[in-house]
């Protein structure tokens, strides 16, 4: 698995003219070799040739922590008194185009230019970026593991067995991430909780106002699955509305173009339709209904080992979408100091149709406790 992604990276490497691809901190070094960065001060960094044996530059201290890949990388830890970037710059030698990553600390790039005068620079996420977005059958699966433990603790909130009335969207929330971390995940990555008007706001901080009888309460949350040493965890990201009572009949209406718009929107995400065109599907049946004034965000974002990366569905990406692509689609209406509502499943685009990840109902539950 590592050596074909290997391989991929190497063949994108020589198409774009890159003799060297440096990763550091961020979801593209453990994604290609399984081993994630410590965010620290000390460097990390994957120095890749597009011929030629990696090398994984670590502090010796969290050498113990690698999962060694000797086909893939050569591990060297470096100890607390010698110079990484001096060892990393020899590493690159005479290369002259060096891709690197996204997410280095600007800090090593600066010094790391300083030491490669001669060396022309771009950012390895537009090599990596179209690599990721196309999932093979094992990030796939990891994926389907993700959204099946986040579809229990939706089902769990459509049942009624998460209490929501006389709770804070706070407490929810905390309970949301609970359930993520026992079903599955490392890492809660967010869990927002927004009750009535605050669901007008798509990325609401949950606090602590009191959930009531007779409001809306969305729920978007998601976590990292926990993987083995050296295999990178994958994201899953939900959104489901529930309603605390009976809902009024304008909400009722509201949230049925909503769920039409996601439905065909779901349906239309087949390989070659460009992205843009997936959110053009939601937005004009909201606009149908007079709703996409209140659509104020893209309809999805790929996920993977990042909770958002390629491919983005929104206006203006022409690029059309590619079977394994793996994405929310997740449109939404926010009509402020009112309510608002989203419904969001991860989808995978196959030469078979659109592969819905999460299958939790779509139907507005009404909730009681
Ligand atoms: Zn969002
Ligand atoms: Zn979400
Ligand atoms: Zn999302």
């Amino acid at each position: 698995m590592f050596s074909q992604r290997l391989e991929r990276v190497r063949t994108a490497m020589g198409v774009a003219g890159v003799d060297v691809l440096m990763l550091s901190v961020g979801s593209d070094l453990p994604w290609l070799v399984g081993y994630e960065a410590m965010p620290l001060e000390r460097l990390t960094m994957l120095v890749l040739p597009v011929d030629g044996r990696a090398e994984l530059f670590v502090p010796a201290l969290e050498v113990p922590r690698v999962l060694e890949r000797p086909e893939i990388f050569r591990v060297r830890g470096w100890t607390e008194t010698e110079d990484p970037v001096a060892m990393v710059a020899e590493s690159v030698g005479a290369a002259e185009s060096i891709a690197m990553g996204d997410h280095t600390w600007s800090r090593f790039l600066i010094q790391l230019q300083d030491r490669l005068p001669r060396a022309r620079w771009q950012p390895a996420g537009s090599i990596l970026g179209p690599l990721r977005a196309v999932k093979d059958a094992r990030e796939v699966e990891r994926l389907q593991a993700a959204a099946s433990g986040v579809d229990r603790i939706a089902r769990a909130l459509q049942n009624g067995e998460i209490p929501l009335i006389g709770r804070t969207e706070a407490e929810v929330s905390a309970d949301l991430g609970r359930r993520i971390l026992e079903v599955g995940h490392g890492k809660v990555n967010f869990a927002i909780v927004a009750a009535g008007e605050n669901a007008a706001s798509p990325h609401h901080h949950p606090g602590d106002r009191v959930i009531e009888p007779g409001e809306v309460v969305l729920c978007d949350f998601g976590g990292t699955t926990a993987e083995p040493q050296g295999e990178p965890g994958y994201c899953s990201d939900i959104t489901r509305c529930v309603y605390t009572g009976e809902p009024p009949a304008e909400f009722v209406e509201q949230y049925s173009v909503l769920a039409d718009a996601q439905r065909q929107a779901v349906e239309a995400a087949k390989p070659g339709i460009a992205a843009e065109e997936v959110d053009r599907v939601a937005r004009d049946v909201l606009a149908a209904a007079g709703l996409d004034q209140w659509f104020i965000h893209r309809l999805g974002h790929g996920i993977g080992v990042d909770a958002h990366e390629d491919p983005y569905l929104v206006s203006g990406n022409h690029r059309p979408l590619e079977a394994g692509n793996a994405f929310s689609i997740e449109p939404g209406f926010y009509i402020p100091g009112k309510w608002g509502a989203r419904i969001e499943d991860i989808v995978v685009c196959t030469d078979v149709g659109p592969r819905p990840l999460n299958t939790v109902d779509h139907a507005l539950a009404v909730v009681e406790g």
